[in-house]
């Protein structure tokens, strides 16, 4: 089975900043502060599929 990947978006600017590898057990969508180039600043990046 393949791992899957799924990228964390920046929720102001939806520029999609980092890429992580998906947890089958987590169900829940992940969201963290993470810094974004095109803010300029920390944001809250959400997990997009
Ligand atoms: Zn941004």
């Amino acid at each position: 089975m393949a791992n899957r990947k799924v990228a964390l978006a920046c929720s102001v600017c939806g520029s999609r900043n980092y890429t992580i590898s998906s947890n089958p057990n987590r169900t829940n969508r992940l969201e963290v502060n993470k810094f974004c180039k095109h803010c300029g600043q920390y944001t809250l990046h959400q997990e997009t599929k």
